[in-house]
């Protein structure tokens, strides 16, 4: 195979760097959403893929870059990204990155990645310390974290460590229909797919209600379903509290929630795959109150902690719980340090065998910006967020559709009488995306529309949270509010 030579991939990487480093000055000056339409991105493809190798990869690739991708993107790196969450890929876990694919390794045990698993479990432990999350989390005290791809996988892979724990013959036999799984209305979709995944079902899924007049899990309502059910027969095998919805940012109750469960042994996963780095910051360690009480937790490094795609934070209290559920071990990966126990072979922490060194850009991050680089800019965007929800209060025509979580605002225009107005609210977002400068995106609040605001992209600054409200304004005006 006709690889690049180390000295070409030198000359031709500089340019992509110099590339990327442009891409990224440009970026206030793009419309965050492209103009595109479906197939208008393959309409610029040949459908014939090369017989022969590019003479030129480095053009090619930037050419395709410059008249395709960047034209055709969503461009989430924009400071006026406001959308959905953020995915900060900050330069800083670039770098890491690269180092990452430079090396090329593949981490699936200790033996095939000796410095892959043990940097990430030094990073892990200081993680777990640096957002508080006790010593029982940390390798040194009997648990341990492990980088997962997404929040997502961090859930399954928890909801299989529940099911062995509950019933030790799950690796034999599997599910026999009576396990139960609980969550709210709000809770992220991930778990809904978990627990088909798992081969549960969604019959398994339990919604849990909300505490009155909150978006947040009733742990009283919690108690009385769990009571019914195991009464019913059923077997309560995972509760799943949010510490930060995706929809509002809402705020199970996980002490509440965790103390109910424990009655019952079913596993408790945290899942604060947004909210939860922002515990780094002492001012808002309460929300990890009762995580003492939980078996797993789960935050993204990919959303919320300026690490490039994809990297999630996964700690278990009990160091044995994932290999107990997952670990197979064919004669082929059979070594002396697998042996010894002296080591952890992360594939059995995750459904995958094979994994990348995550752990480089996670360093990467956490040395360049350094513990109090990155409390910092979560203030700042919890301030913005703040700033904006202020201007919202303060001006006739808008509301908070829900109170702010850290930096997330989520707002509706309503009518002279105060209510929701769905049509102007939608139409208020359209027109701010259209204009280019900011990207909303939309949840529903009590089945009304709500625009949601989540400030957080690296680069993202006061003047950004401006230009954004003087164009609600401007829209809220326009629809006659
Ligand atoms: C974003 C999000 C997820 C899914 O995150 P992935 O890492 O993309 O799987 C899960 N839960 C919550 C609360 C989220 O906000």
């Amino acid at each position: 195979m006709p690889d690049l030579e180390p000295d070409e991939f030198r000359r031709q990487g500089h340019q992509l760097v110099d590339w990327v480093a442009r891409y990224r000055t440009s970026l206030p000056s793009l419309h965050v959403r492209p103009k595109v339409v479906p197939g208008s991105v393959k309409a610029q493809l040949p459908r014939e893929l090369p017989e022969q190798p590019s003479q030129a990869l480095g053009d090619d690739l930037i050419a395709l870059l410059n008249d395709v991708v960047v034209p055709s993107s969503l461009h989430w790196q924009h400071p006026g990204f406001f959308g959905y969450f953020p995915a900060n890929a900050s330069l800083l876990s670039l770098l890491g990155d690269i180092a990452s694919g430079g090396i090329g390794a593949q981490g699936m045990l200790w033996s095939t990645s000796p410095a892959g698993t043990e940097i990430e479990q030094v990073l892990l432990d200081g993680l777990a310390d640096a957002l508080g999350l006790g010593r029982e989390f940390t390798f040194a005290g009997g648990g341990g974290g492990s980088l997962q791809d997404s929040a997502s996988s961090a859930s399954l892979a928890a909801l299989l460590a529940a099911l062995q724990r509950s019933n030790p013959d799950w690796r034999e036999h599997g599910v026999d229909g009576t396990e139960t799984v609980y969550v709210t209305a709000e809770t992220h979709s991930s778990l809904a797919k978990a627990v088909r995944v798992a081969g549960l079902g969604a019959r398994a899924l339990r919604i849990v209600p909300f505490t009155q007049g909150t978006l947040s899990m009733s742990a009283d309502a919690l108690a009385d379903m769990l009571a019914k059910d195991t009464a019913a027969g059923k077997r309560p095998v995972m509760v799943c509290p949010t510490v930060g919805t995706t929809g509002t940012g809402a705020i199970d109750p996980v002490r509440e929630v965790a103390l109910a469960a424990r009655t019952y042994e079913a596993w408790v996963h945290v899942d604060a795959a947004w909210a939860g780095v922002a515990a780094l910051c002492p001012e808002f360690r309460w929300l990890l109150d009762g995580v003492n009480l939980v078996d797993s937790f789960c935050t993204d490094a990919h959303k919320w902690f300026y690490t490039a795609f994809d990297a999630s934070f996964m700690w278990v209290r009990d160091a044995r719980a994932l290999p107990t559920a997952l670990s197979i071990t064919p004669e082929y990966l059979r070594n002396a340090a697998t042996e010894s126990g002296e080591v952890i072979d992360y594939r059995d922490w995750q459904v995958p065998l094979g994994r990348r060194m995550r752990a480089l850009k996670i360093w990467s991050v956490v040395h360049g910006a350094g513990l109090e680089g990155l409390r910092e800019s979560i203030r700042g965007h919890v301030a913005m967020a703040n700033s904006l929800a202020g201007r919202i209060e303060s001006e006739s025509g808008f509301a908070l559709a829900t109170p702010p979580s850290l930096a997330l605002v989520c707002l509706y225009l309503v009518d002279q009488e105060g209510r929701p107005d769905d049509a102007a609210t939608k139409a208020a977002m359209e027109a701010v995306n259209a204009e280019g400068h900011s990207f909303l995106t939309h949840t529903s609040v009590n089945g009304h529309f709500a625009i949601r605001v989540a400030i957080g992209a690296t680069t993202t600054l006061p003047d950004h949270i401006d230009t954004l409200w003087d164009s609600l304004c401007k829209a809220a005006r326009q629809s006659g509010g």
